[in-house]
């Protein structure tokens, strides 16, 4: 039997998502559609409303409904350690492990040359401003083990080691090509606590 065309267009879109195959946006379509109204509509906005809502925050980077986002604004975290990450996932992720209690910075991509990736295209500028004033003492580079991961830190350290900051690098606790965002909090912990300058 075909499709409807209504539900196999919400079907197309759902199939986008990450993480969501074809089977999965079928289930998810046709529960939408049997949904009462109401609550399709609040869906729908929550969506809409997630994404006009939602920007970077101008210091740090992270995803934010307000300016500067809450963890800049909370002057009871430490602003002499910096935690550089790839993505605001991944701000999530350090906060799940509850022990941090710097400022972070993200950088949104990793230089990556063959997806045409440079250090320009992601917030390493934005990284040597927020470190010029000299507050900052440590900087964490905490982002992914893979390859990628690795050649952006060691781009940073390079560039910021010269400014007499202390760089760190977490720890491999973090399986070798694993993401942040799927590490567990313990083994987050472990790899944060188990930083080496570098
Ligand atoms: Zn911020």
């Amino acid at each position: 039997m075909a499709e409807v065309e209504a539900i196999a267009r919400l079907v197309n879109q759902l199939s986008k998502l990450p993480g969501v195959g074809r089977k999965t946006a079928q289930r998810l379509a046709y529960h939408i559609v049997s949904l009462p109204e109401e609550q399709v509509r609040e869906l729908a906005v929550a969506i809409f409303n997630g994404k006009k809502q939602i920007h970077t925050c101008p210091i740090c980077g992270n995803f934010t409904d307000t300016d500067p986002c809450a963890i800049c604004a909370d002057d009871s975290r430490r602003r002499d350690i910096l935690c550089v990450v790839r993505d605001p996932r991944d701000v999530g992720a350090m906060e799940r492990m509850r022990d941090f209690n710097g400022r972070y910075h993200v950088l949104h991509g990793v230089i990556s040359p063959m997806n045409g990736v440079g250090p320009d295209d992601i917030r390493i500028r934005e990284l040597l401003a927020r470190l010029a004033d000299g507050e900052v003492r440590e900087v964490v580079l905490a982002t992914n083990p893979d390859v990628e991961g690795e050649a952006t830190a060691s781009y940073i350290a390079r560039l910021i080691k010269p400014m007499g900051v202390k760089v760190t690098r977490i720890a491999h606790g973090v399986p070798v090509g694993g993401e942040l965002e799927y590490t567990d909090e313990v083994t987050l912990l472990r790899a944060f606590e188990g930083r080496r300058e570098v």
